[in-house]
């Protein structure tokens, strides 16, 4: 990757973490972003403000070594994210996610309280891969049992929530991973939404896999050339 590549990266980064806070996901310095770099990734510093970040406060962090501060030596105090152990572990097991966002939106925590995951009340719940959104079981924040019990809920995936903390969204991108974490907490706030009157009623499995194979079809949803019609 060039320098200018990685700066621009860098940038998309820290923006990425002010959008969290922005689109009122998240709050404060909780929640966390990295990135997929040659070889390991770009995460955001431990307890930082993302409006002080710069591009040289990021963290580099290599599968296989050690880390450094992007732009400053050690005297900087800046120590990479509490939670680098999921993210570096889930860039190093997922090799098609390139995004990893972590926010404590309001719903989805709330939901994550209770251990529950979001099940298929409403068919966007496909957009995170399947038929649920898993809650992973509870371990202290930053830990390595922390990344196990994460993993294990994403398999299949790209979102869940962790038990008495928030979520996990993961991207092609830090534009998707961005967009599903946003959904993911439209859903959540939905689902609650509808328990207010009661349990409510689940898609069944035929019905959602029908949902899964449409969202993934390319004239599913959205809009995009249509590559059979040629203009004459
Ligand atoms: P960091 O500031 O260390 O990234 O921690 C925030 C957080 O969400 C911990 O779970
Ligand atoms: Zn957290």
């Amino acid at each position: 990757m060039t320098d200018a590549a990685a700066d621009a990266l860098a940038g998309e980064l820290i923006a990425t973490a002010l959008a969290m806070n922005e689109r009122g996901i998240n709050s404060g310095t909780s929640g966390n972003v990295s990135v997929r770099i040659d070889g390991g990734m770009l995460i955001t510093p431990s307890g930082v403000p993302y409006e002080r970040l710069e591009a040289a406060d990021l963290i580099q962090m290599r599968f296989d070594t050690g880390w450094t501060v992007r732009g400053r030596d050690r005297s900087s105090g800046l120590r990479p994210s509490s939670e680098w152990r999921f993210h570096l572990d889930i860039l190093e097991a997922r090799p098609e996610v390139h995004a990893v966002v972590h926010a404590h939106p309001t719903a989805a925590t709330a939901l994550s309280v209770h251990g529950r995951g979001i099940g298929p009340f409403h068919y966007m719940v496909g957009i995170a891969g399947g038929h649920d959104i898993r809650c992973a079981d509870y371990a202290t924040f930053g830990t390595e049992q922390l990344s196990v019990n994460a993993l294990a809920a994403l398999a299949d995936r790209r979102a869940c929530l962790l038990a008495h903390h928030g979520i996990i969204a993961l991207g092609v991108d830090l534009a998707e991973a961005l967009a599903v974490a946003v959904e993911v907490e439209v859903l959540a706030a939905q689902y609650l939404a509808a328990l207010t009157i009661g349990e409510p009623p689940e898609l069944t499995e035929a019905q959602m896999d029908e949902v899964l194979a449409k969202m993934a079809a390319p004239d599913g949803y959205g809009s995009s050339p249509d590559p059979t019609i040629v203009e004459e």
